[in-house]
């Protein structure tokens, strides 16, 4: 038996996520930890429809890249697999409610990007929300409201 390499990317990491969806663009490396492949698949199941995966792990070099070419995190935690950026075309994504599902998947740092149509979804500790002014980004005052209530009726 003969193992294909340009195979790999097909390979099922969690439902409706193929592994050549969250590679790194530039190397091919990479994969997702399980903990945002959790978050995933519960946010997808929500959702109901195809989401599609913009940007997921990078290595240091591509995260490097980006950094200097849209302002992304230079400790970026795309480099350790449990952040991914999705197209966020459809304006449900900057509703309270898609709030309240990314916090039930499990996503505790949400960046929102009306202008790109994007949104980054990672499964930090502390949580964090923000948006973005150019290549700036500033805390999203409401969302961090959307989640001081999310977190009282879910106790913590
Ligand atoms: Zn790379
Ligand atoms: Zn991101």
């Amino acid at each position: 038996m003969t193992f294909n390499n340009t195979d790999i990317g097909e390979v099922e990491l969690a439902r409706h996520l193929r592994l050549g969806e969250v590679t790194c663009h530039c190397c091919g490396r990479g994969g997702m930890h399980v903990s945002w492949l959790r978050a995933w698949g519960r946010l997808r199941s929500d959702y109901g429809q195809p989401i599609t995966v913009m940007s997921g792990f990078r290595c240091p070099a591509h995260n490097a890249e980006i950094t200097a070419t849209y302002g992304a995190s230079r400790a970026s935690l795309h480099m350790q697999g449990i952040a991914g950026d999705i197209a966020a075309t459809d304006p449900w994504w900057f509703t309270d409610e898609a709030l309240r599902v990314l916090f039930n998947a499990g996503f505790r740092g949400i960046g929102r990007d009306r202008r790109r149509s994007l949104l980054h979804g990672d499964v930090r500790a502390e949580p964090y929300c923000w948006t973005y002014r150019g290549l700036e980004r500033s805390e999203d005052e409401h969302a961090m409201k959307i989640w001081e209530l999310w977190r009282a009726r879910h106790d913590g």
